[in-house]
């Protein structure tokens, strides 16, 4: 199998506080990428760059809210003061509030777009000049956005969830004719049900774990974020002409 070596990478994972975010960042460490982990929960990223750098890896921890430009900006510029220029940028940083449209709950739905849509192309804007420069000096840059499977698979409940991860899977599809041509890759994974925190926040008990959402991880189970992780190490471990623009990965029980 080919394989190209992480080491030496220098990483961006946001959402890196919790789930599929903080298992990429430990798996990157592990595998020789300097890392810096984004979130909000600066205790959170603290503890993940001890762990890491217990293990011998290097991270840093940027307390940023995606939601927030000032913040973004002020993020970035403490990556590049202390890591330099990034070649990989992992956008985890995700909400899920699922309601019935009739509940017109219109804090949720800004909070979903403005994390999931213009939260990701806050950290874009942010890293995309990192990510040209490195591509055009000869090394291997990689743009991960996580989308969903909601992007495609109706359900009840999750009109607007859904309609962020579309906008999301569109647009990573719609950047590789802008990044592609100056061999910057770009790569859209939609996971199905995976077992994070990511249901935590949802305040409608017939949708959440105790409902809807419960019944499904019963009957169908679910990833771990390590195995999420395992797939973004595997996307940019190709060579670097080889892009995996679009997966879609579910527990095998998940139609
Ligand atoms: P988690 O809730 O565990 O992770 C989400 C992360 O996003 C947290 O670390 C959180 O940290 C961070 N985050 C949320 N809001 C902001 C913000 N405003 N600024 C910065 N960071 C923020 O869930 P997952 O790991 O599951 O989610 C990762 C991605 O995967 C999300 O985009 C989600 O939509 C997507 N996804 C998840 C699926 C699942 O079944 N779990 C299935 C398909 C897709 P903090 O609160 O500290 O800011």
């Amino acid at each position: 199998m080919s394989f190209t070596s992480l080491t030496g990478r220098t990483a961006v994972v946001t959402g890196a506080a919790s789930g599929m975010g903080a298992a990429t960042a430990r798996l990157l460490a592990a595998h020789g990428v300097r890392v810096a982990l984004l979130a909000r929960r600066e205790d959170r990223l603290k503890d993940l760059v001890a762990a890491i750098e217990a293990d011998g890896g290097r991270a840093i921890a940027v307390a940023v809210d995606v939601t927030d430009a000032a913040s973004v900006e002020a993020g970035a510029a403490r990556v590049h003061t202390e890591l330099g220029r990034v070649d990989l940028v992992v956008n985890a940083a995700g909400v899920m509030l699922p309601n019935p449209v009739d509940d017109g709950r219109m804090d949720e739905w800004t909070r979903m777009i403005d994390t999931n849509v213009t939260g990701a192309l806050r950290i874009i804007r942010a890293f995309t000049a990192d990510l040209v420069e490195s591509a055009a000096g000869g090394a291997t840059a990689d743009l991960v956005n996580i989308s969903s499977i909601g992007a495609h698979v109706p359900f009840p409940g999750y009109a607007v969830y859904g309609a962020t991860k579309a906008a999301l899977t569109h647009l990573s599809a719609t950047l590789r004719t802008e990044f592609g041509p100056r061999d910057v890759r770009v790569t859209n994974i939609e996971p199905g049900l995976t077992d994070t925190e990511l249901a935590d926040h949802i305040d409608n008990p017939e949708l959440g774990t105790d409902g809807q959402l419960g019944a499904m991880f019963d009957t169908i189970g679910s990833l771990s974020a390590d195995e999420i992780a395992d797939l973004i190490g595997y996307v940019a471990s190709r060579p670097r002409h080889v892009n995996l623009r679009q997966i879609i990965v579910m527990p095998t029980r998940q139609a």
